[in-house]
C-alpha cells in the first residue's frame, strides 16, 4: 500500500479538511485523473459539455446532479468504455486516451458496479483474480500466494469471509466490501463508486463510509454518487454539481449546505415557494370539522396515549428517532396493527380492523417499501393503476377495460408527471422517482380523504422528490388530510404544516413548520431538554 502522499494524507487525519486556499476546481492534493474540457455526444445530441474536473489522490469527491445529468456519462469515460469526442484525459499529470475498461484498470481505475461485476458461481478468491491468477512454477495457479492475498485485502476491507466462499452465498454488502477489494488487488489508484449506499442498511452504510476514510488514508481517490445529500456532503473532501451535462460548481463540502446544493441541482427555486403558497391558502380556510381525529391510542407495545387531529387540506408530519413507534402508528391507522382508543373519521368512529376496512373508510397508505408492497413490478403501469379500481370496473360482474380505462391511465399519469407516457412499460423498468409516482397515481384514485405516507421520498432523486412534495401538497389542495412519517427533517419543514415529535412512544411535542426550528426538533427527538441537548450536542 504504498502510494505517493500517503504520509501528507495521514498527517492531516481522516477527517474534515482544512478549507483550501485557491481554485476551487483544483484539489489540495496532486490529482490522479484529471479531465479537460471533456464533452460527449450522442447520436449528435451533447450530454456532457466541457467538464473540467480534477480528482486528488487521498481526496473523497463527492458527485451529484439529478436524473440524466451525466454522472454516469463521465464515469463511463472515466472507466473507459466511452470516448469524449472533445478534450484530454490526464492521470498523474499524463495525457492518456483510455482505450477500454480493462485499459482503465491497467491505469488504475476501478469502478464498483451496482451490480459489482462479479461471477456468483465462482469463490471470492476466483472472482478477484479472474483472468490474471498469480502464477508458481510452470504457469500453475499458486493456490496458497492466491489464498493469502485474498485474505490480506479482505481484511483491508473488514469483511470477514472465506476466500473459498461462494460469491452467491454472500450478502448485498459483502459483495460490495468484495468488489472493492477486488480493486484493491490491482492497486487502483481512484476508486469509482455509484450509488454505494443505495441497497444497505444503516449499520452496513456506517461501515462502507468507513471504508472510504480508509481509501482515503491510503492515498487513493475515490468518486462517491450518492442521490442521498447528507451522506455526500458527509464523506466527501470536495463535491462536484452536474446539471444538463455541465459543472456548476465544485465546493469544499464543509461549505456547501444541503439546501444550497439541491438549488444548484435543480436551478430551481419555485419550489420552496409554491409550496409555501399552498401552505397559505390552507390557512386562510376555516377551521373545519377534522377529517381524522385520534385520541388516546394505545399499543401495549409501540406507542402510549397518542391524540391529534388531521383536518382537510392539511399536512401532518410525524417525525422522531427510529424505533419510537411512529412507523407503528401508522400501520395502526391503517389497520394493520390493532390499537386501543378512538379514531374518528369525518366525525364517525371507525374501527380500522383490516387495511381492508381503512380503505372503505378512505384511508390510504402509501408504504415506503414501494417494490414489495406499493407495486407490482412485473405488470406494467396501466395494470398497475386500474387494480387499485378494479372493483369499479367491474361493477356488473365484467370488467370495463378499453378507451374509457385508458383514458383514466393517461390522465393519472401526466397528473403525476411520469417522465413517460407509455402506459405499457413495465414498472420494474422505472426509476424509483417513477415508482412512487405510480404507487401515488394508484392512492389518487381511490379518492382517499386521509392519505399515510411513509418515507414518501426514501431513495427518490431530488427532482423527482420535488414533484413528489408538489404532489402531497396538491392532495391536501385537493382537500385530504395527510400524515407524513420521515426520517427527514428538512422534507417535514418543506412540507408540513405541523410537525409531531414521537419519542418513546408518544407525541412529546408539536410544532408549526413555519416557526420551527431544526435544533428544536432533533432535542425534542433525542428526548432532551435544552441543557442536556446542548452537552449531547
Ligand atoms: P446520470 O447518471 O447523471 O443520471 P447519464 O450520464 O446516465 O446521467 O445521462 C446523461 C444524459 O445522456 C441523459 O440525457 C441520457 O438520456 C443520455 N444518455 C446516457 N447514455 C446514453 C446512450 N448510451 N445513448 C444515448 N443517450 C444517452
Ligand atoms: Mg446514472
Amino acid at each position: 500500500m504504498d502510494r505517493p502522499f500517503k504520509a501528507d494524507v495521514q498527517a492531516r487525519g481522516g477527517g474534515a479538511r482544512p478549507p483550501e486556499s485557491g481554485f476551487a476546481g483544483s484539489p489540495a492534493l496532486p490529482s490522479f485523473i484529471e479531465t479537460r474540457g471533456v464533452s460527449k455526444f450522442f447520436s449528435g445530441v451533447r450530454v456532457l459539455t466541457d467538464v473540467s474536473l480534477s480528482f486528488g489522490s487521498g481526496e473523497v469527491h463527492g458527485l451529484i446532479g439529478e436524473n440524466g445529468a451525466g454522472k454516469s456519462t463521465l464515469i463511463k469515460i472515466l472507466s473507459g468504455l466511452y470516448r469524449p469526442e472533445e478534450g484530454t484525459l490526464l492521470v498523474k499529470g499524463e495525457p492518456v486516451v483510455i482505450r477500454s475498461p480493462s485499459h482503465a484498470a491497467e491505469l488504475g481505475v476501478g469502478v464498483i458496479h451496482q451490480e459489482f461485476d462479479l461471477i456468483p458461481q465462482m469463490t471470492a478468491a476466483q472472482n478477484m483474480y479472474l483472468g490474471r491468477e498469480p502464477a508458481g512454477r510452470f504457469g500453475v495457479v499458486d493456490f496458497a500466494a492466491l489464498y493469502a492475498d485474498t485474505r490480506r485485502l479482505l481484511e483491508e476491507v473488514r469483511l470477514s469471509v472465506e476466500p473459498t466462499a461462494l460469491v452467491r452465498t454472500l450478502s448485498v454488502e459483502q459483495k460490495q466490501l468484495l468488489a472493492i477489494a477486488k480493486a484493491l488487488s490491482w492497486d487502483a489508484g481512484l476508486i469509482i463508486m455509484d450509488e454505494p449506499t443505495a441497497a444497505l442498511n444503516g449499520a452496513e452504510i456506517d461501515r462502507l463510509l468507513d471504508i472510504v476514510r480508509r481509501l482515503r488514508e491510503g492515498g487513493r481517490s475515490v468518486i462517491f454518487i450518492s442521490h442521498h445529500m447528507e451522506e455526500v456532503l458527509g464523506i466527501s473532501d470536495r463535491v462536484t454539481v452536474l446539471r444538463d451535462g455541465r459543472v456548476i460548481a465544485t465546493r469544499p463540502s464543509s461549505e456547501i449546505s444541503e439546501s444550497e446544493a439541491v438549488r444548484m441541482m435543480t436551478g430551481k427555486e419555485r419550489i420552496q415557494k409554491r409550496l409555501r403558497s399552498g401552505i397559505e391558502k390552507e390557512k386562510t380556510k376555516s377551521s373545519e370539522l377534522p377529517v381524522m381525529s385520534v385520541k388516546n391510542f394505545s399499543h401495549p407495545k409501540h406507542f402510549h396515549d397518542v391524540s391529534f387531529s388531521l383536518r382537510k387540506g392539511e399536512i401532518v408530519g410525524i417525525v422522531g428517532l427510529e424505533g419510537q413507534g411512529q412507523r407503528q402508528i401508522l400501520r395502526a391507522l391503517y389497520g394493520d396493527m390493532r390499537a386501543s382508543g378512538e379514531v374518528r373519521i369525518d366525525g364517525v368512529p371507525a374501527a380500522l380492523k383490516s387495511p381492508a376496512d381503512a380503505l372503505r373508510r378512505g384511508v390510504v397508505f402509501v408504504p415506503e417499501e414501494r417494490k414489495e408492497e406499493g407495486l407490482c413490478l412485473r405488470l406494467d403501469i396501466e395494470q398497475n393503476l386500474t387494480l387499485s379500481t378494479l372493483k369499479e370496473r367491474s361493477a356488473a360482474g365484467v370488467l370495463k377495460f378499453g378507451r374509457a380505462a385508458r383514458e383514466d391511465v393517461r390522465r393519472s399519469m401526466s397528473d403525476v408527471k411520469l417522465s413517460t407516457d407509455d402506459p405499457s412499460r413495465m414498472a420494474y423498468s422505472l426509476s424509483g422517482g417513477n415508482q412512487q409516482k405510480v404507487v401515488i397515481a394508484k392512492c389518487l384514485a381511490c379518492k382517499p380523504k386521509v392519505l399515510l405516507f411513509s418515507e414518501p421520498t426514501r431513495g427518490i432523486d431530488v427532482g423527482a422528490k420535488e414533484d413528489i412534495y408538489l404532489l402531497i401538497r396538491a392532495f391536501a389542495d385537493g382537500g385530504s388530510g395527510i400524515v407524513v412519517v420521515s426520517g427527514d427533517i428538512s422534507e417535514l419543514l418543506l412540507v408540513c404544516d405541523r410537525i409531531l415529535v414521537v419519542h418513546a412512544g408518544r407525541i412529546t411535542e408539536e410544532f408549526e413548520a413555519e416557526n420551527a426550528d431544526r435544533e428544536h426538533i432533533m432535542r425534542a427527538m433525542w428526548g432532551l431538554g435544552t441543557e442536556e441537548a446542548k452537552e449531547a450536542l
